[in-house]
């Protein structure tokens, strides 16, 4: 085409680096700005780390990291020390760390390898990173490649962290003692918070609850989104209707330009699918017979239950959502992940498994996506991950939220204050709380409002990945203006 000629007849293509923090939730979103990229003629390579790349192996075969032509995957490792067990969520502060500490190296030697002109493919020409993979930034300038960073959660999440420095400066924090925690300091509001709507001390990325002036992931998530300015431009999971004011706001930070390109799973989706829909990074095997047991429910029927790949919680809590579960009285889907509890394998009552059989299915996976769009799920009970939360928005589903940690926190807060699609559930959750809030989303006035708007921002979502919506739009300015190589 006219467009690929201007890079002259020997111009070779395109080839994006793309490295995801090496969690689930970083790792699905990158993906699908990869298979963009891969759409679009370049050339791509998917950096995992070496315990993900062998627990994918592991649960899909190797074809899941086959690839395809111009499409491969490399390897670097984390730098943590190896695990008795294999195949569980690691430690994320600890990873954090390891991650900062010891994979600069790696990834640097490895762009090597990929420039290396005996290696068959075309050399590298931008460096696609997770904001929070940010040691990346002085490999990819050494070379003098395009750099772009995608966070991977939402806008608002982004200014709650990069606004610690705000709490520090006004003396808010760190606590003076642990029982701020707990005497209803937490519920202080915060004025004045530049992108941020009706803000409390309790709705910033959890991290910062912290006594200590020190704290390790406090300073490390500062330094790592402080330092996005130094991007070429920031690439976000989220949509401008959804989240434009707070857009705005990270751009008046300094940062280069931002790019919406939400939500990311409708704007990959290719139909009819090809080879390269079917590439899948889940780290666990999804069971289908969720879906099968969907089938011929009522519609809305459904509590869909899950809170993502890192969340724990203790044994007396699963007990509580348990019962909760029971005394709604409603099916439901509960996923329960091998390592959600605490210590030890999950074990619930008898008395609830008697109780609710036929009424309710636990499995450790499920495609969820594919759970969320389908008619029969009524409500979800989330720890409000970013991408679940998108998710939820896609199959226009509402929310019961119960947040765990970092940014869950702010995610939950707009959801229920301002996006009008969720209820909170309190940290020391209670069986009766739990059933009386399922009730309300399920049968009550304000559930039948909260789906209402579930099913507004879906057709808004679906909007802004169409051609000529916002993220559509966007991803075509980020090829054009940033990641194709200046001549
Ligand atoms: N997920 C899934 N099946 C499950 C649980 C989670 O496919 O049984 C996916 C989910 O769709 C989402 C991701 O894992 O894309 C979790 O990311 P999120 O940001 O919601 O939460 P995190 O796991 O990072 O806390």
């Amino acid at each position: 085409s006219e467009n690929m000629g201007s890079m002259g007849p020997a111009a070779e293509k395109p080839h994006a680096v793309c490295l995801p923090y090496p969690a689930q939730g970083h790792i699905t979103p990158m993906l699908n700005v990869a298979k963009l990229l891969h759409a679009r003629g370049f050339d791509v390579t998917f950096v995992n780390t070496e315990y993900n790349h062998a627990r994918l192996v592991r649960s899909r075969g190797l074809a899941a990291v086959a690839g395809l032509p111009g499409f491969r995957f490399a390897t670097i490792p984390d730098g943590l020390p190896p695990s008795d067990d294999d195949d569980v969520t690691q430690d994320i502060p600890a990873l954090c760390k390891s991650t900062t500490e010891t994979c600069l190296g790696p990834f640097r030697s490895l762009l090597a390898r990929l420039n290396d002109p005996a290696a068959g493919h075309p050399p590298v020409t931008c460096v696609v990173s997770d904001v929070v993979m940010g040691f990346s930034m002085e490999a990819a300038n050494e070379l003098g490649l395009t750099y772009v960073q995608l966070w991977t959660a939402s806008a608002i999440s982004y200014l709650g962290y990069r606004h610690y420095r705000l709490l520090i400066g006004r003396g808010i924090v760190p606590l003076k003692d642990a029982e701020q925690l707990t005497n209803g300091y937490l519920d202080t509001p915060v004025e004045d918070v530049p992108g941020l709507r009706s803000m409390r001390l309790r709705d910033f990325p959890s991290f910062i609850r912290t006594t200590d002036p020190d704290e390790y992931i406090v300073h490390y998530v500062l330094r790592e989104t402080e330092r996005t300015a130094g991007a070429s431009a920031v690439i976000l999971n989220s949509f401008a209707d959804l989240e434009g004011e707070a857009v705005d706001a990270m751009e008046a930070l300094g940062l280069a330009k931002v790019y919406t390109l939400g939500p990311l799973p409708l704007l990959a989706r290719e139909e009819p699918p090809t080879p390269r829909s079917a590439i899948n990074l889940s780290l666990w095997k999804e069971q289908e017979e969720c879906l099968q047991w969907l089938e011929g429910r009522e519609p809305g029927s459904v509590v869909y239950v899950n809170f993502g790949s890192i969340t724990v919680m203790t044994s007396a809590q699963m007990v509580e959502f348990a019962w909760g579960l029971a005394q709604s009285r409603k099916q439901f889907l509960w996923i329960v992940r091998r390592d959600l509890v605490r210590g030890d394998a999950a074990v619930l009552p008898e008395e609830f498994l008697a109780e609710t059989v036929g009424r309710g299915l636990m499995a450790s996976w499920c495609p969820q996506q594919e759970v969320l769009d389908h008619p029969a799920v009524g409500a979800f009970l989330t720890h409000s991950g970013w991408n679940s939360a998108l998710e939820s928005l896609c199959g226009g589903v509402p929310v019961i939220s119960w947040p765990f940690f970092a940014d869950q926190q702010t995610n939950c807060r707009y959801q229920c204050n301002e996006w009008g699609v969720g209820m909170e559930i309190n940290n020391n959750v209670r069986r009766d709380a739990v059933a009386g809030l399922i009730t309300e989303i399920m049968e009550g006035k304000k559930g039948k409002g909260m789906r209402k708007r579930a099913a507004e921002w879906k057709e808004s979502a679906v909007k802004a990945a169409m051609p000529g919506g916002s993220s559509h739009r966007n991803f075509d300015g980020l090829v054009r203006d940033v990641l194709l190589p200046k001549n």
